[in-house]
C-alpha cells in the first residue's frame, strides 16, 4: 500500500475549543466536517492524548473555529504545540469571544465558528469521534478557509537551512505534520509526537 494516498485527502484546520468549570482550553484539528444540514452536525475525531478530549467528553459541547489563510504561524503554534496539562491557553489571551455555551471562539486568523453540543461518541481506539449539533454559528470575515495544504505551504515556517552538523552516529528525523524534530541514533518505532501526537511513521529522516 502506498500510504502516502492518505495525504492525497483535503482538510480544513480548526481552533477546537471546550470548558469544563473555569478551564478554558483549545487545540488545533484538522478533522472537523459537517455531516448532515438537517440538523446541522458536526463531527469532529479527537485524540485521546489531548486535554481538550476529556473535556468534552465531560462536558458534550465545544466550539470550532475555522481557521483562515490569514491565520498566523503564532495561533497555530499556541494552540497546537503546547498542551492545556502544562499552560492555560486562555490566560490573558484577548483574540477570542465567548458563545452561549459559555465556550470561548477564536477570532485571531477565523473565519467562522460554530457551537456544538455532542449527540453521540465513538471510540475509534486513539481517538473519539464527537458527533453533535450546531446551536450557533456566525461568519466572521470573508477570508478563504486555510486548507491543511494551504497551512502546509504558507503559513508554516519553512525549515532553516542547514546550520552545525549533528555529532557523529546520531540522526536527524523531522514530523511530517507539524514539524517537530527529534535527534538521536534512531527514531523509536513507537515514538510519538510531542506536539501533534502523530506516530513514528509520520517522521522523515532530514540528517
Ligand atoms: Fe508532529
Amino acid at each position: 500500500m502506498d500510504q502516502k494516498a492518505m495525504y492525497r485527502l483535503s482538510y480544513g484546520l480548526f481552533v477546537l475549543t471546550a470548558r469544563r468549570g473555569e478551564k478554558d482550553n483549545g487545540c488545533i484539528t484538522n478533522t472537523a466536517i459537517q455531516v448532515t444540514s438537517e440538523p446541522n452536525q458536526i463531527a469532529v475525531a479527537v485524540n485521546k492524548a489531548n486535554y481538550t478530549h476529556d473535556m468534552i467528553l465531560e462536558t458534550r459541547a465545544f466550539n470550532v473555529s475555522v481557521l483562515s489563510q490569514k491565520a498566523s504561524f503564532d495561533t497555530f503554534k499556541h494552540f497546537g504545540f503546547q498542551s492545556g496539562r502544562d499552560v492555560d491557553k486562555f490566560a490573558g489571551y484577548s483574540e477570542c469571544r465567548r458563545s452561549a455555551n459559555g465556550i470561548a471562539y477564536v477570532t485571531a486568523g477565523t473565519n467562522a465558528w460554530f457551537s456544538i453540543e455532542v449527540k453521540q461518541t465513538m471510540d475509534l481506539g486513539t481517538h473519539t469521534l464527537f458527533v453533535g449539533e450546531v446551536k450557533e454559528m456566525e461568519v466572521l470575515t470573508q477570508d478563504p478557509s486555510a486548507t491543511y495544504e494551504y497551512y502546509q505551504a504558507n503559513i508554516k515556517p519553512k525549515p532553516e537551512a542547514k546550520k552545525d552538523a549533528l555529532p557523529e552516529g546520531m540522526h536527524k528525523w523531522r514530523c511530517k505534520i507539524c514539524g517537530y524534530e527529534y535527534v538521536g541514533t534512531e527514531l523509536p518505532e513507537d515514538f510519538t509526537c510531542p506536539l501533534c501526537k502523530h506516530p513514528a511513521s509520520d517522521f522523515e529522516l532530514v540528517e
